[in-house]
């Protein structure tokens, strides 16, 4: 049996980061910087007013108060987009929007408040010291400042400061495409009738769901009977259009039953091996169609294993196709709030539901693979080392984060 660490070094290390490509920024939530991106530009990019209110020379203001305000002549009015340039003299002021290049001359803005809000002339009641309510030209970011590294994901506030930028197009790792595929004559299509023997498919909805909450684009192909013929051609067609594949069922014990395997086995490329864990034993991982291979991931048909090596190795790999360290978030220490099991030789994964500001995990009730009813409340994988068949309640375990 391969230990579960060696079996992910394995898959990362196969696994070719998808070419940079440059996109539209408007096509570029969620895809992953191939460059670290720089500002030309200060930000921002002028001196401007923070406020509605008078651009002045901070001296003209410094003795105005309630009792004995200071009036200024107003000059000229300058709003947000106007480029017209304005100098304020000594003994006058401009009136000036948020956002408005800030007149030569002014070294301070007084906002609207402070003042009688005056057309011709301004009663200033408050004195402005110098730089109060200026936004300088680059006190966010100096010409040359690295906005966002490599491997930067894009989110809305770095989707939002390269636009701030002006990069209209950006160089990037799109979002994989994923094609998920379930395999079983017992499947059937979540909300059309069943009969007995028979279940709905719930793996690759599941599996379709996760790949998307990791930033991918999923396909879900229509599950397929155990005909190792279809699923070959099913697969060949995913691997000339995904960039990873993912089916589920047929590569356990079963023989001519394990339509993945035997579909497969003829190709040579994709690995079956047993993994050292609990659930998730039987695993197979390899590259299908030309050079470089799409990664394609043959999980197991029960519906908790094939979420738990999901996480543990599909996330991962799904990582380092957008050029992403493949590692995950390191796991939370907490205390078991009830005794646990573990089978000896394997790393088990147990459902729980950890509550981080106790530092206590619940192990549920129901830790059979096929009981997604459990792993539906549970919002975390206890892991149990290898070595360690039984834990009371208090021992410190480590815990995956379901999120
Ligand atoms: P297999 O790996 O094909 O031997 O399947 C193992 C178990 O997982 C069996 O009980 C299957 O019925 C179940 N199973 C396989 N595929 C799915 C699926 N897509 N959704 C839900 N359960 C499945
Ligand atoms: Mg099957």
């Amino acid at each position: 049996m391969q230990s579960v660490d060696n079996y992910l070094a394995e898959i990362v290390a196969a696994i070719t980061p998808l070419p940079p490509q440059t996109v539209q920024l408007t096509a570029a939530e969620g895809t992953v910087l191939a460059e670290g991106t720089a500002t030309e530009w200060p930000l921002p990019g002028f001196d401007n007013s923070a406020m509605d209110g008078y651009a002045v020379r901070a001296d003209d203001v410094a003795t105005a108060s309630a009792q004995h305000p200071v009036c200024l002549p107003v000059d000229a009015e300058v709003a947000a987009g106007d480029t017209a340039e304005h100098t304020v003299a000594p003994g006058r002021c401009v009136k000036i929007m948020t956002g408005a290049l800030l007149p030569d001359g002014a070294d301070a803005v007084v906002p609207v408040e402070w003042t009688d809000d005056g057309r011709e002339i301004v009663a200033i009641s408050r004195p402005s010291a110098p730089g109060n309510a200026i936004r300088r030209a680059g006190d966010d970011a100096k010409p040359g400042d690295l906005l966002l590294p490599a491997g930067t994901r894009l989110g809305p506030a770095q989707i939002g400061v390269l636009a701030a930028a002006g990069h209209g197009v950006v160089q990037v790792r799109r979002c994989p495409k994923v094609t998920v595929i379930a395999t079983g004559n017992e499947l059937a299509e979540p909300g059309s009738p069943l009969v007995p023997g028979r279940i709905w498919d719930s793996n690759s909805y599941m599996l379709a769901a996760a790949a998307r909450q990791a930033g991918c684009e999923a396909t879900r192909h229509p599950s397929l009977r155990d005909e190792p013929g279809a699923v070959l051609e099913a697969i060949d067609r995913a691997a000339a259009s995904a960039d990873l594949i993912m089916t589920s069922g047929g590569v356990s014990m079963g023989g001519e039953h394990d339509v993945v395997k035997a579909a497969l086995d003829k190709l040579g490329s994709v690995g079956f091996r047993k993994v050292a864990m609990q659930p998730g034993m039987p695993q197979g991982f390899g590259l299908v169609g030309g050079a470089p291979g799409t990664p394609i991931f043959t999980l197991p048909g029960n519906p908790v294993s094939a979420f738990v090596s999901f996480w543990l190795f599909v996330r991962p790999a799904l990582r380092a196709l957008q050029g992403l360290d493949a590692r995950q978030a390191p796991p939370r220490r907490s205390r078991l709030a009830g005794p646990i099991t573990s089978p000896d030789g394997k790393r088990s994964f147990l459902r729980g539901i950890f509550d981080p500001e106790a530092g206590l995990v619940t192990p549920l009730t129901g830790q059979s693979s096929h009981q997604i009813a459990s792993l539906a409340r549970a919002n975390s994988l206890i892991v149990i080392p290898e070595r360690v068949t039984s834990l009371p309640a208090g021992e410190l375990v480590d815990v995956l984060e379901l999120s």
